[in-house]
Parts: C-alpha cells; structure tokens; sequence
C-alpha cells in the first residue's frame, strides 16, 4: 500500500514533465519545456545553444520514452510513468541522469551567459520557474543546489538534484 503523499509526490512528477497539461508526457513537452526556456532568458531557437538544447530535449525524451512508453505509442500515460519511470528511475538514478545529462547540460549553457560552467542562484531558479515551478519552490530549490554557498551552480550539483527529485521514496 502506497501512501497518499506518495501518490502526490507523484501526480507533481508527472506534472513537471506534463508541459502542456494535456494528460500525457510525449515529445511536444519536452519541445514546449526547451522553448520556455529559450524565452526566458532570450536565446535563439537557430543559435548554437537554442539547438543544444533541443538535441537535448530529444535525447531526454528518448530516453524517458525507452524506459516507460510500454506500448509504443510515444505516449507516456500517468500509469506507464508511475509503473515504468518511477520504479527504474529509483532503482537507478545513474540511468536517469544519464538520459537528462544533455538536456541539463545545454540547459545550464544557456543560463550561463559568460560561458564558466555554472549558473547564478538567480539564475537557476529563472530556469525551473521557466519549466512551470512556483517563485517560492524555484527560489528555494535553487538555493538548496548552491552546496558550498558560492553562489553559483555547476552541472555536477543540477544532475544530482534532478536525480534526488526523481527518486522518489514511497
Ligand atoms: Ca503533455
Ligand atoms: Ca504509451
């Protein structure tokens, strides 16, 4: 028997990838996700890091769709998301983020305007609200990465957090 706020930790996972809301995670989530933020922080879809991100974005949606779309239907239902992506994705958080290294990866470039590596505090968290969170839960995520307080965050500690969040326990 699963708890309640395992079911709601849950239906919040698959929201966060649910882009569009439509009920379903396919592809076009993983598109409105690169284009969001794109917008946010005014990158070009044509320019290097706007097409980074969107090889990203497909690699990661393979990548979810390999472990969960049961049925082939490039669809991932809440069902499949719940029995086949949660339960590896616990199993083996190092498959996960494997799959969303290159989408993260692009996705700190682009937040990453003077090219060292990491991003601001700020900045992450302009990131995950463009992704859907709330100001309140971005802000306090983002701060929750920046380990050693310098105030700015690598792909090492973006990886593991996106890891951690998947991971969910029951
Ligand atoms: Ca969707
Ligand atoms: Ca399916």
């Amino acid at each position: 028997m699963v708890s309640s706020e395992y079911e709601r930790r849950i239906a919040g996972r698959f929201a966060t990838f649910d882009q569009d809301g439509n009920g379903y995670i396919d592809r076009a989530d993983f598109n409105v996700a690169a284009k969001a933020l794109l917008a946010e922080f005014g990158t070009a879809a044509r320019s290097d890091k706007g097409q980074a991100l969107y090889v990203g974005a497909e690699a990661f949606w393979q990548g979810m769709a390999g472990i969960a779309d049961r049925d082939g239907d490039q669809r991932i239902t809440r069902e499949e998301f719940v029995n086949g992506a949660v339960k590896q994705l616990r199993d083996n958080p190092d498959r996960f983020a494997e799959i969303a290294r290159p989408f993260l990866h692009a996705a700190l470039a682009v937040a990453d305007p003077d090219g060292d590596g990491s991003a601001t505090v700020e900045d992450t968290a302009r990131v995950l609200r463009s992704l859907g969170a709330t100001q309140e839960t971005a802000g306090t995520a983002a701060a929750a990465l920046d380990t050693d307080g310098d105030g700015r965050i690598g792909e090492e500690e973006i990886v593991a957090a996106f890891a951690r969040y998947f991971t969910v326990p029951e």
